[in-house]
């Protein structure tokens, strides 16, 4: 169903979930401090790509999904059911995690309403793991499971660095594309065909330009780096999740300022691709 002209496309939806995690609490708090940052004064609303944020009839503020104190299911079933609503009354949704498991009812979500989804997803980790710390649905199996769901078309993988057995087996069993950090020399030509959904998780940046994050992993990807791939990737976003923020590891909200700055570039892109 088309919107109507008046209305905001793109509805920002806040995620607070972080009892998925495996090794810290903390990423429930990041969709408040990414708004915080979102309007700090110190930056415009402006994208690099045109777009003047400042217009309220560009996007609209959706809120926070009330996940605190939910049950793992309960939360899972009110993000889905969240995001099903939006997007069936024809807007973009643009998420702010939370842990990465939040991404499986938000990308679930829109696999069932959008035929053929792709998934790009940049992480310095595959989450692909059958079951971690006997948690299924934990933040290191998200794309397991939606692989396993057959909706999804294909998952472009962009910055890992932390493959072990297990993960290249379950990656070589679902028949993931791994763009490697070790080699990037492919990212500059991903290209898809159908709808696509970006899973951003902030660890996929070096930790020297986004220190605040749960898993430290060296090696990673520059803040421009990811800019760029958001604003030159070949095919439709439809929808997008910014995850993994740790604000108790965020001094001077350096991480809430690039996740910040995520969100404005992806906003532009959502717009620029809007049908
Ligand atoms: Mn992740
Ligand atoms: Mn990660």
């Amino acid at each position: 169903m088309p919107i109507e002209s008046q209305e905001s496309p793109i509805q920002l939806l806040g995620l607070p979930q972080d009892n998925n995690a495996s090794y810290l609490s903390g990423p429930s708090m990041a969709p408040a401090r990414i708004r915080e940052a979102f309007f700090c004064d110190s930056a415009n609303l402006w994208t690099e790509t045109g777009f003047d944020l400042s217009d309220q009839k560009l996007w609209q503020d959706a809120g926070d999904v009330a996940l605190y104190g939910k049950a793992r299911s309960d939360a899972f079933e009110l993000i889905h059911s969240t995001i099903t609503k939006l997007i069936k009354s024809g807007h973009q949704v643009l998420s702010l995690g939370g842990d990465h498991s939040v991404s499986f009812p938000a990308i679930s979500a829109h696999a069932e309403n959008h035929e053929g989804l792709s998934i790009l997803h940049i992480d310095a980790h595959p989450d692909l793991y059958d079951d971690m710390q006997g948690n299924p649905h934990s933040h290191a199996s998200p794309f397991a499971r939606l692989m396993e769901s057959g909706r999804i078309d294909r998952l472009v993988q962009v910055g890992i660095r932390t493959l072990n057995g297990h993960q290249r087996e379950q990656a070589a069993r679902f028949g993931v594309e791994i763009h490697e950090m070790r080699d990037l020399s492919g990212v500059a030509s991903i290209r898809f065909d159908g709808p696509v959904y970006l899973s951003l998780d902030i660890d996929a940046l070096d930790p020297a330009f986004a220190p605040g994050v749960s898993h430290y992993e060296p090696g990673g990807l520059s803040t421009r780096a990811v800019l760029d791939i958001i604003h030159n990737f070949d095919g439709q976003l439809i929808g997008a999740d910014i995850v993994e923020l740790n604000p108790h590891r965020d001094p001077g909200n350096i991480t809430a300022m690039v996740a910040a700055k995520f969100t404005k570039e992806i906003m532009g892109r959502l717009l620029m691709d809007r049908k």
